[in-house]
């Protein structure tokens, strides 16, 4: 099965892990929609260069995952979803005593409720048309904790939980719905975490990359986009039509220890 001619969507695209998703499915001829909760001219010419590099219809819809009512619209405004990328995704880095509740709101609904109501809103679409895979992109946060990142991380183990129950509720149709587990990927979330994980620890911000974030990253590499969108290709592969409920570590052997 080629993913030529599918539809995918990819919450949270025009940046970072989404937007090397989105190339990646692209280039295998996907037809693929855009998403942000932003609505500018360079968000549409984003999605038209994409669309005439790699010869495939590329759209930009604008939706906030914050809110449950553009989650689903999102959807209904595709037309068409035969590959759910839930990657949508914001950080903040702090204390529980004084982590704001405002960024606890803002990310358990981003990280974790808009892969909820995106999926329930994908799932007819995909049982109508007789194939789908549903791809969350997760975190190695999904399967261990850090200090500082409670919403984060109880965001992201939720998400593992959501996919293992969207797997057993599809087990016996074409669709199938996995987690992709990143480690540490050089894109502008992280870059926006230095300076706080540098006044959390009191350290210059060469130190927080090689002692904080690749400390437990046993390649002592970050990730890429790209080979994040290689991971989730194979995922809407034949060779994976029985990968299904499960999660999928692009982390250096970082969930190895
Ligand atoms: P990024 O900041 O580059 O991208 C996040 C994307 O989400 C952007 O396109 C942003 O516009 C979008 N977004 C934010 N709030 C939104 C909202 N309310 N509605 C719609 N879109 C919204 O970050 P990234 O590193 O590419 O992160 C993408 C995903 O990967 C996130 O879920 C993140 O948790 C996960 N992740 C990242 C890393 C990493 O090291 N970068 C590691 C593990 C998991």
């Amino acid at each position: 099965m080629s993913v030529t001619g599918k539809t995918a969507i990819i919450t949270g695209s025009n940046s970072g892990i989404g937007l090397g998703i989105a190339e990646e499915l692209a280039k295998a001829g996907a037809n693929v929609v855009l998403n942000s909760f932003t609505d500018n001219d360079e968000d549409h010419a984003l999605a038209a260069r994409i669309g005439k590099d790699h010869g495939i219809e590329a759209r930009y819809i604008k939706a906030d995952m914050s809110k449950p009512d553009e989650c689903r619209a999102l959807v209904e405004q595709a037309g068409a979803c035969d590959i759910l990328v839930n990657n949508a995704g914001i950080q903040h880095v702090a204390g529980i005593e004084e982590f704001p509740m405002e960024k606890w709101d803002a990310i358990i609904a981003i990280n974790m409720s808009s892969a909820f109501h995106t999926t329930a809103a994908a799932l007819p679409v995909m049982r109508k048309s007789g194939w789908g895979r549903v791809i969350n992109v997760a975190s190695a946060h999904g399967l261990r904790a850090s200090p500082f990142k409670s919403a984060y991380v109880a965001a992201k183990h939720g998400v593992v939980g959501l996919t293992k129950v969207t797997a057993l509720e599809t087990a016996q149709e074409p669709i199938t719905a996995n987690a992709i587990c990143p480690g540490y990927v050089l894109t502008p979330l992280v870059e926006a975490q230095i300076p706080d994980t540098m006044k959390e620890y009191d350290m210059s911000r060469e130190d927080v990359i090689k002692n904080v974030m690749l400390t437990r990253q046993p390649s002592k590499e970050f990730a890429t986009v790209e080979q994040l969108g290689g991971t989730a290709l194979y995922l809407c592969s034949d060779a994976a039509a029985q990968v299904t409920g499960t999660t999928i570590s692009v982390d250096g052997g970082w969930t190895a220890m």
